[in-house]
């Protein structure tokens, strides 16, 4: 069997056991890659570079080398910077653009041993749901063609799900990790606000940006987690945690639970208005499946309420595009990225690079964020959409008094079509089940559960589990266990 079938967890055996050399498995992931061109996965492949630090990772292993990540084969997001190819996030505003350093997440990743293989295609500047807003093209869903990958990391998502790569780098604002994962049937994990570096992430809502991983399984994510998480001083609300190998917690007991019940007593609210209006059956059916199926592993189920959570899409979509709006009037035209070729004055140079390289989601979101910031609006909006964003903060502290993890979908439906969807406020709808998590800070998986019904059968169902603040041990332990007991995650498109 090819190794590009496996996971992370069994590709790093498979070197650590000298059963295959970095330099075969990295070249068989970029075979891969260069065959399942279609998706549109990547928009940079590194393909050389990559073969040799694969070397570079086999002589060092000879050496005696034996970091945890040495010589396997990663891609990033194309919202980190680094100073060996491209980034643009998705926008010709940063075509060609390459970053005098790398992100503190691809440094860390590159310092563990990870070999990374290219860029994965994005919505422009992490906004969207579906991978459409791209400057470089959708990307297709492995799983059926005809459907988006989700997004905005529907690059990376697409790229775990057909094996192009065991794992990559996503960010998630406001479900980007999550939504995509669900939609591609792999795992992902969105960390506490704070936990990796935003340094290098290309910035779109600071309040909410925040990077994580996808990768087709809890422990991949765990091991990665583990490398990218810690302080970083060039991020101002970067967390001070102890470094954690959440590799090492999967699998330690909880107190007065056995090998059949892992989760005994480990009580998972349920929040009624996540289970309401709106959600598609299909999706609502292994959802409550793989509730299901944790309750057989002994934990216990509860309804709760998380009562604001229904605002979350109105505070989300007027405090992201405010925050977006002062954070990409940097690009105009002077220190970098697109710059018009005609202008008369500087006006409108800054006015003709802006209207040239930024794309039509963008535009609306620049438009909308500077109006609620606007004098005589900031009161009426951005005011209280930031009150409302603390009462959404409140309810989960509030639920967190009475259980230990909150669970639901992902998404309300399973991937759309390509096109399907052209009304913005429809997509924006969409998110309305991984838009609290984000607004509060919390750490949040997307696990996969099933498929949908009829001609969606081969569309992926995503559970969500979100935990208390860096609660990312109990998080992950959770999905392992679960992942332990089901076959989800190991399913993977034709070919
Ligand atoms: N779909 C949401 C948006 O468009 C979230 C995107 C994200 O998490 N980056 O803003």
């Amino acid at each position: 069997m090819s190794m590009a079938a496996e996971d992370l967890r069994e590709q790093a055996r498979a070197l650590r056991e000298r059963r295959i050399s970095s330099e075969e498995l990295v070249g068989e992931h970029l075979r891969r890659i260069a065959r399942h061109e279609a998706l549109g996965a990547f928009v940079h492949v590194a393909a050389d570079a990559a073969l040799q630090a694969a070397r570079a990772a086999d002589a060092a292993r000879a050496g005696g080398d034996s970091r945890a990540l040495l010589g396997l084969p990663i891609a990033h997001k194309d919202v980190f910077v680094t100073h060996d190819m491209p980034s643009t996030a998705g926008s010709r505003m940063l075509a060609g653009y390459r970053s005098p350093f790398d992100a503190t997440v691809v440094a860390r990743l590159r310092e563990a041993g990870a070999v990374c293989v290219g860029k994965t295609n994005m919505d422009e500047f992490a906004m969207g749901s579906s991978n459409e807003n791209s400057a470089w093209g959708p990307v297709r869903n492995p799983w059926d063609r005809r459907a988006i990958p989700g997004g905005s990391s529907g690059g990376s998502a697409a790229a775990v799900a057909a094996r192009l790569v065991p794992a990559a780098t996503g960010s998630d604002t406001g479900g980007s990790i999550r939504q995509p994962a669900a939609m591609c049937g792999i795992t992902g994990i969105k960390p506490t606000y704070g936990l990796c570096s935003r340094h290098g992430m290309i910035a779109y809502a600071s309040s909410l940006d925040q990077a994580g991983v996808m990768a087709r399984s809890a422990w991949d994510c765990a091991l990665l987690l583990g490398e990218m998480a810690g302080f970083d001083a060039r991020d101002s609300t970067s967390a001070q945690q102890p470094d954690t190998d959440y590799t090492r917690l999967l699998e330690q007991p909880r107190e007065g639970a056995d090998a059949q019940r892992p989760l005994a007593g480990l009580r998972i609210g349920l929040p009624r208005e996540w289970f309401g209006h709106g959600l598609a059956d299909e999706v609502a059916q292994p959802v409550r499946e793989a509730l299901r199926q944790l309750e057989q592993l002994g934990a216990q189920l509860l309804d709760i309420d998380l009562p604001r959570s229904r605002l979350s899409v109105a505070a989300y979509y007027i405090i992201a595009p405010a925050e977006a709006s002062s954070n990409l009037s940097r690009f105009d035209g002077v220190r970098y990225g697109h710059r018009a070729e005609q202008y008369r004055d500087l006006a409108e140079m800054y006015a003709s690079s802006r209207a040239e390289g930024f794309g039509a989601e963008v535009k609306r979101r620049i438009l909308v964020g500077t109006y609620v910031l606007s004098h005589g609006y900031y009161d009426a909006y951005y005011l209280q959409a930031q009150k409302i964003r603390r009462l959404i903060a409140e309810d989960f502290l509030a639920a967190f008094r009475g259980c230990d993890l909150i669970a639901g979908p992902v998404s309300p439906t399973v991937a759309w079509d390509l096109g399907e969807k052209a009304d913005p406020v429809s997509v924006y709808l969409a998110d309305m089940h991984t838009l609290p998590a984000s607004l509060a800070g919390l750490p949040a998986m997307s696990v996969p559960a099933g498929f949908g019904l009829g001609e969606h059968a081969r569309r992926p169902v995503g559970l969500q589990l979100v935990a208390p603040h860096f609660g990312e041990a109990r998080l992950l332990h959770a999905a392992h266990q679960l992942q332990r007991a089901s076959d989800w995650h190991l399913r993977a498109p034709h070919d």
